[in-house]
């Protein structure tokens, strides 16, 4: 099946931090297969921006190399890689002072559409911000991407805002949450707003409750150091998770518009219930025969951060009071699997007796591994024997549904495409992070004042054992992760 390309005009694109191992990784790759698409229209520039010395020549060889190792098994044409590679420049452009500047400048055309992309560490955020306005580089056709982390809490979340606000409109800001771009977070929506059955049931009188859960098996390796300056409700729950409970418990926008989408997943954040700091579950991973412990990894022996962090939510609106929302995510756990899980309510009455084995109907949206959907729902048991039920899997894998040469595309490829549209409805306004960031800050500064100590968990095992008791006193059970 081949996907649908929508065209655009040539347009600048500069990478700053063009050198960095998200670029190499992410964003560059996902550029070449929408140039192998046809998507990146001839014409179209693409320039490195980084402090180190390298020249164009220096540049292309090295993405040359990241495609090599980034593209993976279902990489574009050698052909389609090469033309890509030749449509890429560098310019040696410090972010905390005037070098490089001027000749950044001089390789950006006035009349096309034009995006920044900070793929730079936060501290860097407000200077480049700053320089763009100083060297006048801004047009009105310009965007900015702007990656994680937006802010380290509320405070310093509402000054970037402020120093963003200070050269650009909020329509040309692009905040990255690159969960946004993966097909199956659209497809929750799609799921939700596209089809009648599911949405009369999302409501608390249907649905019992649900469980948002990301997992990795990862450890924070190299990472260490500096993740140990956020922690788990940091790096994942204040934004991604977040974005997930928003989707799912959004109410319907009266169309699919960036603001008419903003502002219902803003009110979902606004109708969150406060979580204390003792209610929350942290953990820390320990040793394994063959894993260092998180405190190793971090070079920290006595670090308070949590790398797994499970909660309770509540939602005080209409559609959603007195359904739960559990969400958990962390790191060194038994698989990479992110999932959510919509656990529907039982039938009022059971016309076929009382000892009639019961499971709930369950809705899984999986976003990793195996893409898909699975809904559970009760049959007869095949045979003679009288009317035994039995619950099965209505199975649906995106790859097989729409073909075994559908490519899924990464979410930085629709991301960075979104931005050269100049569509935001997958990127987060500046009152949505903000909002976020006031309700995960009482819960962070609660442990920090309490001095609150993470449990251990096993490494590669389902997390610490609060975070099960944390579902048994509601008489629920977390899903497994497999
Ligand atoms: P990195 O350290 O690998 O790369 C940083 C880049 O910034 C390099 O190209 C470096 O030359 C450039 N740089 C540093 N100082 C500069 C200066 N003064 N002027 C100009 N350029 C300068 O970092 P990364 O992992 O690529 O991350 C970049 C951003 O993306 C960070 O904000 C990070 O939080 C975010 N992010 C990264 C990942 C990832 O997987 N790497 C994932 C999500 C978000």
């Amino acid at each position: 099946m081949v996907a649908r390309v929508i065209p655009v005009d040539p347009f600048d694109l500069v990478i700053f931090g063009g050198t960095g191992d998200l670029a190499r990784r992410k964003i560059l790759p996902a550029l070449c297969r929408r140039f192998a698409d046809g998507q990146m229209p001839e014409g179209s520039r693409i320039i490195g921006a980084a402090r180190a010395a390298l020249d164009t020549d220096g540049f292309r060889q090295m993405i040359r190399k990241a495609l090599d190792e980034f593209l993976g098994e279902d990489a574009p044409d050698a052909d389609s890689q090469s033309r890509f590679v030749d449509a890429l420049s560098y310019v040696k452009v410090d972010a905390a002072s005037d070098d490089g500047w001027a000749d950044l400048r001089g390789a950006l055309r006035e009349d096309v559409v034009r995006a920044f992309y900070f793929s730079v560490g936060p501290s860097l955020f407000g200077p480049i911000a700053a320089q763009l306005g100083a060297f006048n580089l801004v047009t009105p056709e310009t965007r900015i991407v702007v990656e994680k982390p937006f802010g380290h809490d509320l405070e310093t979340a509402r000054a970037l805002n402020q120093t963003l606000a200070a050269h650009f409109d909020e329509t040309q800001i692009y905040r990255i949450d690159h969960y946004l771009g993966k097909e199956t977070v659209q497809n929750l929506m799609a799921v939700r707003f596209a089809n009648i059955l599911f949405e009369p049931l999302w409501n608390s009188r249907f649905v019992d409750h649900v469980q948002i859960t990301v997992a990795e098996s990862v450890g924070v390796g190299g990472r260490g150091p500096y993740y140990d300056k956020s922690g788990a409700m940091r790096d994942m729950v204040q934004n991604h998770l977040m974005q997930l409970l928003c989707l799912i418990a959004m109410e319907p926008p009266h169309c699919f518009e960036p603001d008419a989408v903003r502002d219902e997943k803003l009110k979902v954040i606004n109708a969150l219930d406060p979580v204390s700091a003792g209610e929350a579950v942290r953990g820390q991973y320990t040793a394994g025969p063959n894993s260092a412990s998180y405190l190793t990894e971090v070079e920290t022996p006595d670090s308070l951060t949590e790398s797994y962090v499970a909660l309770k939510v509540g939602i005080s609106n209409w559609r959603w009071k007195g359904t739960p929302f559990y969400l958990r995510t962390g790191k060194r756990l038994r698989s990479r699997s992110s999932e959510i899980a919509i656990t529907f309510r039982d039938p009022p009455h059971s016309i076929f007796g009382e000892g009639a084995p019961w499971r709930a109907n369950v809705l899984v949206i999986r976003l990793q591994p195996d893409e898909g959907m699975t809904l559970r729902v009760m049959i007869k048991e095949p045979g003679p024997g009288g009317m035994r039920l039995k619950d099965v899997a209505l199975d649906m894998s995106f790859a097989d549904a729409l073909g075994e040469d559908m490519h899924i595309p990464d979410a930085y490829e629709r991301l960075i495409m979104d931005v050269i549209r100049g569509n935001q409805t997958l990127f987060m306004r500046g009152d949505e992070v903000e909002a976020a960031w006031a309700w995960t800050d009482p819960i962070i500064d609660g442990w920090r004042k309490a001095a609150d100590k993470p449990s251990e968990y096993d490494p590669f095992s389902s997390g610490p054992e609060d975070a099960l008791m944390l579902m048994h006193r509601d008489g629920r059970k977390w899903r497994e992760i497999r």
